[in-house]
């Protein structure tokens, strides 16, 4: 068997111990004799797997009793409408910070039930950093705040977490959940789809305070209202159940290695690694303002097209897979969430090292 290291932005490298484990399990689940492919979601089994998946979460992330943890399917992409369709319960309005594609992704649905004030954006300089507002210039009532943590296409990250007067902050967190320690009570709902540092696809999370239940607009179908999720343990339809188990084993795994803050220490010194080695390269560079740099997707380039089409195939070629930029924004990127070796991390830059070496001296 041989692996690669895998820099795709999602669906994305799995820890190998988790895939081992999958692999172990895959045909006979805990001597029930069955799959977990196979098992009812109402049966025994799989509610021990779903209890203990959001169990762990809770204790991984430390959210409070008061929230609520949801198991739902359709991606981040479907929480683009679901947010609104839920939360427009009193002024049918909303700000938003427009911070790169997803972003406007989430706008773009939210204008479709009320009203959507982009309270700044970072359009002006290709999104390469996080635009700071002031909430006085707007004065209006408003049901929730919305920002996208992480900007997985662009590559940036906020550095601070928006004072909002009491408005619930809603927050994509699709590709930095878990990368780093976030104060989810500062939050008044957290969506992320799984299959950039959670587990496999097919799974959303959705973390909310029960405050924010059951106001959902009257045109809200049933399996859009977090009311009909919540109500029934995430098991109101036939939930994603192979994801969910696989992000158990995936949670097991970050809490063997110490939980978020040994996951953070590991995270900041990939990051880091590569960044400096960015900023001293004369040939590769960070299209990223430094405060804005995201841990987890790092795009970069030579500035040259053709350059950059030979680095990527001379990378595919020995294994470093997948580092193509976003087709919007062109350029390279590599992903490196939680579950990217450091090996993967500095065995790229040694070969962007050799590249740039043969380059100039040529
Ligand atoms: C990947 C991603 C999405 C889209 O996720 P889907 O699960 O494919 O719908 C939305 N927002 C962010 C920040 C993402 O990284």
């Amino acid at each position: 068997m041989s692996r690669v290291f895998n820099f795709s932005a999602g669906p994305s490298t799995l820890p190998l111990p988790v895939l081992d484990k999958v692999n172990e399990e895959l045909i006979d689940y805990n001597n029930s004799g069955m799959s977990v492919l196979e098992l009812s979601h109402r049966s025994f089994e799989f509610e021990e797997i779903i209890n203990a998946c959001e169990m762990l979460l809770r204790d991984i992330m430390n959210i409070p009793s008061n929230y609520r943890v949801l198991f739902l399917q359709g991606g981040a992409s479907s929480q683009f409408s679901m947010v609104p369709l839920n939360l427009f319960s009193t002024y049918k309005r909303a700000l938003y910070v427009d911070t790169g594609t997803w972003s406007d992704k989430a706008i773009s649905e939210a204008k479709k039930y009320g009203n959507v004030e982009i309270i700044a954006s970072s359009k002006d300089k290709k999104y390469n950093y996080i635009p700071r507002f002031n909430l006085t210039d707007f004065e209006t009532n408003v049901d929730y705040f919305h920002i996208t943590t992480n900007n997985t296409i662009e590559g940036t990250v906020y550095d601070y977490i928006p004072e909002t007067n009491g408005y619930p902050l809603v927050a994509d967190m699709s590709s930095d959940i878990l990368s780093k320690h976030y104060d989810v009570s500062k939050f008044g709902l957290i969506y992320a789809g799984a299959q950039k540092n959670l587990g496999p696809a097919g799974l959303t999370v959705v973390i909310i305070n029960e405050e924010l239940i059951g106001n959902e607009l009257e045109i809200c179908p049933t399996m859009l209202s977090y009311k009909t999720h919540s109500k029934a343990n995430s098991l109101y339809n036939t939930p994603p159940t192979f994801s969910i188990y696989v992000t158990k084993l995936v949670l097991e795994w970050i809490k063997s290695l110490g939980g978020i803050p040994e996951i953070e220490k590991m995270n900041l010194k990939k990051a880091n690694n590569f960044y400096t080695y960015l900023d001293n390269s004369n040939l590769f560079s960070s299209p990223i303002q430094k405060e804005f740099r995201s841990l987890m997707n790092i795009p970069f380039t030579t500035e040259n097209e053709d350059m950059d089409k030979e680095f990527l195939s001379l990378a595919n070629n020995l294994g470093f897979k997948n580092l193509e930029g976003h087709r919007s924004v062109g350029g390279l990127r590599a992903s490196i969430y939680n579950a990217m070796p450091i090996e993967g991390v500095n065995d790229l830059i040694q070969l962007m090292s050799d590249f740039e070496n043969k380059t100039l001296g040529r």
